[in-house]
């Protein structure tokens, strides 16, 4: 046995002092293509007309966000649904995610990422909750500032950095986003009902691209969280959020470039 696997092993040693010099070649050969590929990137066939999509998954770290009866965090379920909709979008897109990981970032460093990043539209991830266990159904969000009254005039401008009204310029095209999205959320199996929401939320206040905060379902209704806490029900919710981006694009934007 000694001697035959000392033979193996020298015939084994002799091929590969061989091959050395062609596998360097093939090596080298795919590391020159890989290079040449990734200055390519996006390689889509849509590279210039679709964009950088910044994807925000709700809370995180110590601010799990709300929980629902059987112990799910809306952190967590955010971030399994922004990984799933990274890995849908990613073929066509560039996708920025605000958090990759189970850690928290104050709300305005998340829409100054997305700015950072150039991206062309911020989609925020949440779950809704509630104190009555049967509420159930998504809303989706967007911008629209707090209505002034003559008894609640509008303070000047020049009080507010520039950023802050950031969203003012892309408040119709959230809208537009908006839509686009409910059209395809109201498609899924379970056909829930969507709501578009204008709301003056500070989060959204200052992203400088058509912005939206998605709730995908509250975590207080039982049959809910079961279902948000299920893989296949996160990859069908991506799949639709993903669809939705693709209508946006598709009836939007095309026209406004
Ligand atoms: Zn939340």
């Amino acid at each position: 046995m000694g001697v035959k696997r000392k033979h193996v092993t020298a015939e084994r040693c002799k091929i590969s002092t061989g091959l050395v010099p062609i596998i360097l070649y093939i090596a080298m050969a795919i590391v020159t293509a890989s290079a040449a590929k990734a200055q390519d990137q996006p390689p889509s066939p849509f590279a210039g007309t679709h964009g950088t999509v910044a994807i925000d998954p709700g809370h995180g770290g110590k601010d799990v966000g709300s929980r629902g009866n059987a112990g799910t965090t809306e952190k967590e379920i955010c971030l399994a649904i922004a990984r799933e909709l990274t890995h849908r979008l990613e073929p066509t897109y560039r996708v920025v995610l605000t958090r990759s990981d189970d850690y928290d970032i104050p709300l305005v460093e998340r829409t100054a990422i997305a700015n950072h990043h150039r991206a062309d539209l911020f989609i925020s991830i949440h779950t809704g909750a509630s104190y009555l266990r049967n509420t159930e159904g998504m809303g989706i969000y967007h911008y629209q500032p707090a209505a002034r009254t003559a008894a609640a005039p509008s303070p000047p401008n020049t009080t507010l950095p520039l950023w802050h009204q950031a969203q003012m310029a892309h408040s119709n095209a959230s809208q537009t986003l908006a839509a686009s999205l409910r059209q395809s959320l109201v498609q899924l199996a379970d056909r829930p009902t969507v709501r578009t929401i204008a709301a003056p939320l500070s989060v959204l206040q200052g992203a400088d691209m058509p912005a939206v905060i998605i709730e995908v379902g509250y975590l207080t209704h039982p049959s809910t969280e079961e279902a948000l806490r299920s893989a296949e029900y996160q990859a069908a919710l991506a799949k639709a959020i993903a669809k939705g981006v693709e209508r946006y694009y598709a009836t939007s934007l095309r026209h406004e470039r």
